[in-house]
């Protein structure tokens, strides 16, 4: 059975650099690092970086003068950093550079008198993170929302960096009916999309697709339909305890992808699963195994 790891499967450049400022601050740290929720959506590398030394929190009332608290790669509202700072904390910005730009761009949109239109998940922390920067934005995720927009003289647009590029495109042709002076940022994030688009071809050239990541991460789940919409045999799942040998009968190739928030190691846990799978008399006697990283 052949195994085919896409090339952008796991860590994105802007988990990655959450979790080293991460793992710093428990190093380098003086009082108790601290990160509030999850740093990451991945349940796994949670409790290997809860085994460093880092905690979680939900409130931040749980708060004690001199921790530090790492602000993840979602990023927050400034009102929260103040308020970290007032209860006497250090703060270690770990927001993703990339989100930063979407805060200042939704900021710059305001300042140029435009009302400011945010297009994502109301409940997702960077969507909070960035409608805390402008002063009662419009959060939407759905074309039928959409549609009942009144007719309007001037918008901004921004967008959650893991948004789905067909739905950005379906939103901005309906706002341009709608909207006489529309100004729009793309603020998807390549990293999303390119994963997006290499899950799509793999999925379309192997037998049976894995995705892998936390089953509460957007990113993943989202990366799951498109591998589903090709691939009726694509699977989510967080762990290599989960593969199902009766998944791979009669398979001659396996793709895997993974979330922005799966860590490498995760991804070869499941390689290894998978070569055994393939190696220990697989259904169809052949008994071979090769692994692609990259290549589609
Ligand atoms: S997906 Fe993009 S925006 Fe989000 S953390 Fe990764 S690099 Fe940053």
């Amino acid at each position: 059975m052949e195994i085919k790891v896409a090339k952008s499967a796991g860590f994105c450049w802007g988990v990655k650099r959450a979790v080293n400022i991460a793992v710093d601050a428990v190093e380098k740290g003086k009082g108790r690092a601290l990160c509030l929720g999850e740093l990451i959506h991945n349940r796994r590398e949670i409790e290997r970086l809860k085994s460093l030394g880092m905690n979680f929190i939900e409130d931040m009332e749980e708060l004690q003068r001199g921790d530090t608290v790492v602000i993840r790669s979602h990023g927050v509202a400034p009102q929260v950093v103040d308020f970290l700072k007032r209860k006497g904390a250090e703060v270690v910005d770990a927001t993703c550079p990339f989100v930063k730009d979407v805060q200042e761009k939704a900021v710059k949109l305001q300042e140029e008198g435009y009302p400011v239109l945010i297009l994502g998940n109301p409940k997702h922390p960077e969507v909070i993170g960035i409608a805390g920067h402008v002063k009662s934005p419009m959060i939407i995720n759905s074309i039928d929302e959409l549609e009942k927009l009144p007719k309007m003289a001037k918008l901004g647009v921004v967008c959650q960096t893991t948004l789905n590029l067909n739905f950005f495109r379906e939103a901005i042709a309906v706002l341009s009916l709608k909207v006489k002076e529309l100004k729009v940022y793309n603020t998807i994030c390549s990293a999303t999309s390119i994963r997006q688009k290499e899950t799509k071809e793999l999925a379309g050239k192997v037998d049976v697709m894995l995705v892998v990541g936390g089953k509460n991460s957007s990113n993943t789940t989202k990366l799951y339909q498109i591998a589903k919409s090709v691939n009726p045999k694509s699977f989510h799942i967080e762990s290599k305890d989960e593969i199902e040998e009766s998944w791979f009968e009669g398979a001659e190739s396996v793709g895997i992808t993974a979330g922005a928030s799966t860590p490498q190691w995760v991804i070869e846990e499941i390689i290894q699963r998978l070569q055994e799978i393939s190696q220990g008399g697989d259904k169809s006697g052949r008994g071979v195994c090769e692994t692609v990283r990259g290549e589609l």
